[in-house]
């Protein structure tokens, strides 16, 4: 599952460089041309990573970046900041504003792609990963393969893809209508009950032997990928 990364930007021409250049590394990238189109985006499904522009019609980037860092579910969303802008003051005022990286129109494409990936790194290693651990079970994203204590696991793709989602985010709750949008996808329309099937299924599948059921469903919320088994009352 590649990052997704918001862009709001309202000059065309580098928002379309932005999205070629982003794609072109795999990542899903979203466009938003309205600092306040984006804020509703951004409360609506938070990416993984936000590119604001400094002057945007509607709400500007600085307010924006300030809402999300005020808002306790986006506080710790990596944003990059973009400005035409060079002056000193400003660059510390937009670092001030809370935003991770700072980036000075005109700049360089392949600079600007590998500070996307920097920052990402920092924030979500699990998001740029080859495998991902957690207890006894390990899965690998280039082979597509699931093992738990060393035993190969078959799971289909739906179901691997809602492992690898849950194991992103270990502990995270997420509602059945966030699962839909982000293994299934946005655009979608499956009755939720879909998502408590193919979880039905991934538990089967996970729990052959005797180990501890990682899925833990959490009544009237959703479900949760647990690396520790929970300890007993
Ligand atoms: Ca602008």
């Amino acid at each position: 599952m590649s990052a997704r990364v918001l862009v709001v930007e309202d000059e065309e021409a580098l928002t379309l460089l932005l999205r070629y250049n982003l794609e072109a590394e795999g990542y899903e990238v979203d466009c938003v041309a309205r600092g306040d189109e984006a804020e509703l985006r951004i409360l609506e499904q938070a990416p993984d990573l936000a590119i604001l522009d400094w002057m945007l019609p509607g709400l500007s980037g600085i307010e924006l970046c300030r809402r999300i860092r005020a808002r306790e579910a986006t506080r710790a969303l990596p944003i990059i900041m973009l400005t035409a802008r060079g002056e000193e003051g400003d660059r510390v005022r937009g670092l001030a504003t809370g935003a991770d990286d700072y980036v000075v129109k005109p700049f360089s494409l392949p600079e600007f792609v590998a500070r996307v990936q920097a920052l990402l790194r920092r924030s979500r290693p699990s998001l740029l990963a080859t495998t991902l651990a957690a207890g006894d079970i390990e899965l690998d994203r280039e082979s597509r393969r699931v093992r738990r204590a060393g035993q190969e696991l078959h799971l289909g793709p739906t179901e691997f893809r809602l492992l690898e989602f849950l194991m992103q985010s270990p502990g995270r709750v997420f509602t059945r209508e966030q699962l839909l949008d982000n293994v299934w996808g946005r655009n979608v329309y499956i009755d939720e009950r879909t998502v408590d099937v193919h979880v039905g299924r991934l538990r089967k599948a996970l729990n052959v032997q005797d180990g501890h059921d990682p899925i833990r469903t959490v009544r009237g919320a959703g479900y949760s990928f647990e690396e520790q088994e929970p300890a007993r009352a």
